[in-house]
């Protein structure tokens, strides 16, 4: 028998990255991450920043974060500052910062080398010509006219192009490869526009732009990427890849590959789409709790730890799936089960008064901080005469499965006591407005003596020393599974997303928590406190429930499943 070492599991990427060290390829790798900065990040971008930050790093070699500004737009300086925060915050960090538009003149360069070699041309038909000159999947292209104009007239024009002569759209730059290729990208492809306009970087300096499909793999090679990972649309722009770094005399020449984009069920992800929910006012912003983008996630509660956790669980593959919702929650609720305190607060309040504890005497009850983990210690929580309750765990006629708080029946308060239903009082509408109960002091603690055990255990405030806040309880943001299918995809924006509770009550311990700590409020679920608290009074936003409601589908994954109740 032989004892071999386990195989690593590893994905077709890793597998194509380890083949190139081994062979000699490649002595080192090199990935980047190359957000447009026309927005913020979103989940789908974290999987792409998680896969090239940690090939480099399993790796030891380096990811570069480039900014992909090709377009001259007006707001890319906030989207750029919140790409680089929202990637140091899932904790990566980049090699060097580069942007597309540092290599402009060098692009610019490399136009007028392909003119000379015959390998581009300036093209004077209107966009319209060119659409129609292009062709179909089934029908070839037509050459354009210009095709056959001498290197010398190509130069002089786009010499003028570059210097601001032409208007817009009266000519461009185009890649002279072949009008009949089955490939539509193939049929001699635009390189450079017109436009007249500032960048946010490069001011008035150009009025010409390269297109993405001739910057981003000539930018590529100029940073010596070996492996440019991006997402399958790309596939069919790989020729043309693969046709500038070899054609342009390029300092070294990558390799793309694509994977399979991150689609995650009752969520939208394309930027265009999180920019009209921003910009129509439907979420309070970029990183409204809702949002699928790393600065929402972060404001609900999501830890970079779970977002990790959660790329690893979904992994690379070539083929597009959808990824449910639910599998997130569930990465989540894992990693704050290990790190969250716990703390007693309550939404609904209910009074419940003991009517044998003395009046103006307090105590201070020691609670584990999480039983999870013993390192995490313990606190003093206040009990005293006059408590909250939630008021959904007292029902005046229990149904058979109630087991909570009614009537003449005893319940034990988490840390605390057993505690009696003796009477209720009620409003002049006849709801209960305050529980009247008994205590058994022999039970301090938790435990009774006796060995007797009620069925249910609640959490409980001290009235006097509770602290009032406000907890905004988040929920999917659509109720369809797929919202982009059918109609406008904001139709089917779940109208119940958010509820705000005025008046939760929390256990003092909370009282200063500083913005972005988590809690667990037992029994109900993972909080964060929100940026926008005051101190002394904090908001809470709701990250997920303990249990999932939602996803019974995961429950088919067995594991997964049964480790989130
Ligand atoms: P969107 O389509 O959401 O507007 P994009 O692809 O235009 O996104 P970029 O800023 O160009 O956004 O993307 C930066 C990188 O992130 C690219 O390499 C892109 O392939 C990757 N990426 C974007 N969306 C996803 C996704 N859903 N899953 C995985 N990777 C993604
Ligand atoms: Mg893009």
């Amino acid at each position: 028998m032989t004892s071999e070492a386990p195989p690593r599991n590893l994905d077709f990427i890793r597998e194509i990255v380890e083949d190139d060290l081994r062979s000699g390829k490649h002595n080192t790798v090199v990935t980047r991450f190359p957000p447009e900065p026309n927005g913020y990040l979103h989940i789908g971008h974290a999987k792409s920043i998680c896969l090239n930050f940690g090939i480099a790093s399993e790796y030891g070699g380096r990811c570069h974060l480039r900014f992909d500004d090709t377009n001259p737009t007006k707001e890319e300086s906030e989207y750029a500052e919140a790409i680089k925060r929202d990637v140091t915050w899932l904790g990566f960090s980049w090699d060097h910062l580069f942007h597309a538009s540092d290599y402009f003149e060098q692009l610019y360069q490399w136009g007028e080398e392909l003119i000379r070699d015959g390998k581009a041309y300036v093209d004077s038909s209107t966009a319209e010509e060119i659409r129609d000159m292009r062709g179909t999947l089934t029908e070839p292209g037509k050459e354009s006219a210009c095709r056959s104009r001498s290197a010398d007239e190509n130069l002089d024009l786009f010499r003028r192009m570059r210097a601001g002569e032409f208007s817009d759209g009266t000519h461009v730059l185009r890649a002279k490869i072949d009008m009949q290729s089955p490939n539509i990208n193939m049929r001699d492809p635009v390189l450079y526009r017109i436009r007249h306009e500032d960048h946010h970087r490069t001011g008035d300096k150009w009025d010409i732009y390269p297109m993405y499909d001739y910057a981003h793999p000539l930018s590529d090679a100029i940073e010596q990427i070996t492996h440019s990972l991006c997402t399958l649309e790309f596939e069919d722009h790989r020729p043309l890849y693969d046709w500038l770094v070899e054609t342009v005399r390029v300092p070294a020449r990558p390799r793309q590959i694509e994977f399979a984009r991150l689609n995650l069920n009752y969520t939208v992800m394309s930027k265009r789409k999180l920019l009209r929910l921003v910009e129509e006012r439907y979420v309070a912003g970029w990183d409204d709790p809702r949002m699928p983008t790393i600065a929402g996630l972060r404001r609900r509660g999501f830890t970079p730890a779970a977002i990790r956790n959660f790329a690893e669980r979904v992994g690379v593959a070539k083929r597009e799936n959808v990824i449910d919702v639910g599998l997130l929650e569930f990465c989540v609720r894992e990693d704050l089960n290990k790190v969250a305190p716990r703390v007693m607060g309550v939404l609904r309040p209910l009074r419940v008064v003991i009517e044998n504890y003395p009046e103006g005497q307090s105590e201070e009850l020691e609670t584990p901080n999480n039983p999870e983990d013993a390192s995490a210690g313990s606190r003093k929580v206040p009990f005293s005469r006059v408590l909250y309750i939630e008021r959904d765990d007292f029902m005046e006629e229990p149904p058979k499965k109630f087991f909570r708080l009614a009537p003449g029946r005893e319940v034990r308060l988490r840390s605390a006591y057993f505690i009696t239903c003796s009477s209720v009082v009620k409003d002049a509408a006849g709801n209960v407005v305050e529980i009247r109960a008994t205590y058994d002091p022999a039970t301090r603690g938790g435990d009774a003596p006796d060995g007797r055990r009620p069925k249910a255990t609640l959490h409980w405030v001290s009235a006097e020393h509770a602290v009032d806040c406000e907890v905004r309880l988040y929920d999917r943001l659509f109720n369809a599974e797929n919202p982009e299918e059918g109609g406008d995809f904001l139709e089917h924006l779940n109208p119940d997303s958010l509820e705000i509770v005025p008046d939760g009550k929390l256990e003092p311990s909370v009282r200063s928590a500083a913005p972005f700590s988590h809690y667990q409020f037992e029994r109900l679920g993972y909080f964060l406190v929100d940026p926008e608290s005051k101190p002394g009074q904090p908001i809470f936003n709701r990250t997920v429930t303990l249990k999932d409601s939602w996803a019974k589908k995961l429950a088919g994954g067995g594991g997964l499943a049964r480790a989130s109740v």
